[in-house]
């Protein structure tokens, strides 16, 4: 058992926070004189949220530990993905290495869990997802990774892929990904097929990378939304991206996420700067989990992240212009909760019973500390401090 004392709610009580096996067990209303674990740490009125989750990351791409590289990539998905597999020679840093100082970074913004999808190709074969295991287990205990076999160059259409997804599926990777099946595949029913037969194979999640705009991907998404329901996989099937959602007219995109909240299927923004935001409050009305995630942080996709989930969090309110202290705290959610809920980490928050994950900060409220994004004070997981400025 331990307890953090002076702790400020989000709604403004202040509390000791009692911690048992890792869990939250109490959030008392201190009395003068009460009596509190001999171990206890004052938190000092910092103002407590619930640890990060960060739903969408790229540990193995990352260029965090090397120095500035300038970016050099066309603008198609087609061309950045080339242009990285040609890149990948030139760095002097394995991908453990740099994953490492990923999840380093992460971790002091007060990120507790993340997805990870890791590249499965011809080239790389299962080389990067055994470096990223190997940073997962150094980082046990501060971040609990799960790890997407990502065929990011093709499944169809790349040789030898879809055994190597099997094998990874078998070596530890937890979630079958997937790739714009018409539009990088250009196999709808085959990509599909080869996904949930996957994922029934091994019992797995799934989470599909999806680019393709429009009428297209609205196509696939309510195709993928018909394979989930018919294969019993609601709520631990994912689309990231899902440009189509910004991208349709209101009829289609009506269709479409009635489709996806009746299957249990979430969706993920990485909020993008150059396309249409995706209708976040829309979307979180029809029923559908909606999520935040950082994806590339300064790789060969952007130069661009930094792995803060609060500060992705002020650009999902930033884009989506919720100004309001409510559209605030929803932007805030797409970090927190509703990002665990999407990637199925069971209960997630300031509530008993669930992981005793929080940060604490300096601000007034919650809208303050998704406008200001603050330092991370403490970073506590599983009842323990594993990060912060002030640790
Ligand atoms: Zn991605």
């Amino acid at each position: 058992m331990s307890d953090f004392l002076n702790a400020r709610l989000p709604d403004g009580r202040r509390v000791t926070i009692q911690i048992e096996n890792g869990q939250f067990s109490g959030f008392s209303e201190a009395l003068p004189g009460s009596v509190t674990a001999p171990d206890a740490r004052d938190l000092g009125d910092l103002l407590v949220l619930p640890a990060l989750v960060d739903s969408h990351v790229h540990l193995d791409k990352t260029f965090l530990g090397l120095p500035w590289r300038p970016h050099r990539s066309g603008p198609s998905v087609k061309e950045r993905i080339t242009a990285e597999r040609d890149g990948r020679a030139d760095l002097d840093l394995s991908v453990e290495a740099r994953a490492r100082v990923m999840l380093d970074q992460a971790l002091s913004h007060g990120t507790t869990a993340l997805r990870c999808h890791v590249d499965i190709d011809p080239d790389s074969k299962l080389d990067h997802l055994s470096q990223v295991m190997d940073a997962r287990d150094a980082f046990s205990g501060r971040i609990d990774v799960q790890l997407v076999a990502f065929p990011q160059s093709g499944l169809c259409s790349a040789p030898g892929v879809h055994d190597l997804m099997d094998a990874a599926l078998s070596d530890g990777a937890e979630i079958v990904g997937g790739i714009d099946p018409i539009g990088i595949d250009g196999d709808l029913d085959g990509h599909l097929d080869a996904i949930f037969g996957l994922a029934e194979k091994h019992g797995a999640g799934i989470d599909i990378h999806l680019h393709d705009p429009g009428h297209r991907g609205a196509l696939e998404l309510r195709d993928i939304a018909a394979r989930t329901l018919a294969s019993g996989l609601g709520g631990r099937v994912m689309v990231s991206h899902a440009f189509a959602l910004s991208t349709v007219d209101d009829q289609t995109l009506d269709l479409t996420l009635t489709d996806l909240a009746e299957a249990g299927v979430a969706i993920m923004t990485a909020v993008p700067g150059a396309v249409p935001m995706l209708p976040v409050a829309r979307i979180r009305e029809a029923g559908v989990v909606v999520c935040a995630g950082s994806d590339n942080v300064r790789d060969a996709w952007s130069p661009f992240g930094n792995a803060d989930m609060l500060e992705r969090a002020m650009l999902v309110a930033y884009r989506c212009g919720f100004r309001t202290d409510e559209g605030l705290a929803i932007a805030l959610d797409l970090a927190t909760e509703a990002a665990a809920q999407a990637i199925g980490l069971g209960m997630w928050g300031l509530e008993i019973g669930a992981p005793a994950d929080f940060i604490a900060v300096d601000a007034e409220t919650v809208a303050e500390a998704v406008v200001n994004r603050p330092p991370r004070g403490y970073v506590v997981k599983g009842g323990l401090v594993v990060a912060g400025t002030l640790a």
